[in-house]
């Protein structure tokens, strides 16, 4: 009789468990007339971000880049590339047009975890340190002439207000970067005046010629290749987007430009919002728990750091109103299972990604993700399919971004006789390795642009803001052609 019991209770609890699941599946639902506001939404958003200074959530800070790579580009350059809580530096021997991209080395170095809550001293004395030892390394035969400053693309991706090509001021941290001390003391300062200061604390003779966002970085990175590239997008921790604005169409810099220029515009889609996004409680409740709320709502339905945190909110609801981990959810376990889920399995997108790809008939992969906590295989379908809701209106709502995108620049329609291509470069890892939101975000692109889609191409620019960085750091260079050989 006992048993019997608990068995009826039990699947009370799951029908209870799936309405909480349907229920949040109706809410993140992104039908295309949905993705159509949100793409009519961004262009109208772009228009206001670049009539005026404030006029938009959207930031739409334009570069001071006056030229994107043409690959003439020659030389030694090296790049750092800080966006989260590892930092790449690189260096790339640039031969020209005829031998392109040389050699490329790097070195990756993760930022230990007491240095995200000191000072930015601290932090950039360590970077500074970082990059030091790795110019030491630069091996003989490529040796820099000695009256020759060494010269550097600094990528900086986090919102920056820019006061010129190799200077710019930090609006604010994003991507839970925002830790209260290095918050108060570099928010406002010229980051590359405070990263120059470490060089020099160092011994580091080096100079920063660009200042760029990684998306600045990745639109430089895919033009070098493709002169076709109009746009650049990162799918990643965070997500945000840059594109080549025509010079006159920016109308808060008219005055201030000599030049009619096409200039590459970072949007700071990340920070876009709209009564037209699917949002949710969960999606409300994790963004007044983070440590920016209000901010960055995009970002936090669409980007890497936030999507397992959502499963996982989720999840915790399912626990606590229908126990849908009824075995282990006495209240003697159930802190030890929130913090397992939290610390072990949805702490981090790969998981999920991992998760979502498991094709295992028994999901073996969502087994072990979730360690013993989930034997039953009814409750990791379950999981899997809260995954690809996540997933899919992440990847949907970025589709619907770069809609916004090429509808602003005229890309979107197909114009008489005309076969203009227009190339976007993606990164990020989020888009890099987990197929399924990357497909879902192209299929998507189909979806609602209909036959213009065979003029849209999407291209992986693989490491394309650091390289990027690069390549902008030897076109601004100090130096002159005539000063090279
Ligand atoms: C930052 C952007 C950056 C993006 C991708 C966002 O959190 O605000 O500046 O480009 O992450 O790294
Ligand atoms: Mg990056």
């Amino acid at each position: 009789a006992l048993v019997v019991r608990h068995r009826m209770k039990s699947s009370g609890k799951w029908a209870q468990a799936l309405s909480i699941l349907r229920e949040f599946e109706e809410k993140c639902g992104t039908p295309i007339s949905k993705l159509k506001q949100v793409a009519d939404a961004m262009t109208v958003e772009m228009h206001a971000g670049v009539a005026s200074e404030g006029g938009s959530k959207l930031k739409m800070i334009i570069s001071y880049i006056d030229n994107l790579p043409t690959g003439d580009e020659k030389g030694l350059f090296y790049a750092l590339d800080l966006g989260g809580t590892n930092f790449r530096v690189l260096r790339v021997h640039l031969g020209g047009k005829e031998h392109r991209v040389v050699k490329q080395e790097f070195e990756e170095v993760s930022i230990p975890p007491h240095l995200m809550t000191g000072s930015s001293d601290a932090l950039f004395d360590f970077i500074a340190s970082a990059l030091a030892k790795f110019v030491a390394t630069e091996s003989d035969g490529l040796h820099f002439s000695p009256d020759r400053q060494r010269e550097m693309g600094f990528t900086f991706s986090f919102p920056v207000r820019q006061t010129s090509i190799s200077s710019g001021t930090l609006i604010k941290w994003t991507k839970g970067f925002s830790i209260e001390m290095i918050r108060l003391i570099l928010v406002g300062q010229d980051v590359v005046g405070e990263l120059t200061k470490a060089m020099e604390r160092v011994g580091l003779d080096m100079r920063v010629t660009a200042l760029v966002n990684d998306t600045i970085g990745t639109l430089a990175g895919g033009r070098y290749h493709n002169p076709d590239v109009v746009a650049a997008v990162i799918l990643g921790t965070g997500t945000n987007a840059a594109y080549v604005e025509r010079a006159h169409a920016i109308p808060k810099w008219h005055g201030l430009l000599q030049f009619y220029l096409n200039r590459g515009t970072c949007m700071e889609w990340g920070n876009f919002r709209s009564s037209h996004l699917p949002l949710t409680e969960y999606d409300e409740a994790l963004d007044a728990e983070s440590l920016n709320p209000g901010e960055q709502i995009s970002e936090k339905i669409i980007s890497g750091m936030y999507l397992g945190e959502i499963v996982r909110r989720v999840l915790c609801r399912m626990a606590e109103e229908a126990a849908f981990f009824w075995r282990y959810c006495s209240s003697k376990t159930k802190n030890s299972l929130y913090t397992k889920v939290c610390l072990y399995c949805f702490h981090r997108t790969p998981h999920t990604s991992a998760m979502y790809h498991d094709t295992s008939p028994d999901l073996k992969i969502v087994a072990t993700k979730l360690k013993d906590i989930l034997e039953l295989l009814k409750m990791r379908k379950v999981i899997v399919e809260l995954c690809d809701i996540v997933a899919s209106r992440g990847a949907r709502l970025s589709a619907a971004g770069i809609v916004g995108i090429l509808k602003k620049t005229g890309r979107d329609a197909v114009k008489d006789g005309e076969k203009q291509k227009s190339v976007v470069s993606l990164d990020g890892g989020l888009y890099e390795h987990y197929t399924k939101f990357r497909t879902c975000m192209e299929d998507t692109l189909v979806e609602v642009l209909g036959d213009v889609s065979n003029n849209i191409v999407i291209e992986h620019s693989n490491d394309g803001s650091g390289i990027g960085a690069a390549l902008l750091a030897a076109s601004h260079s100090q130096y002159t052609e005539a000063d090279e050989s």
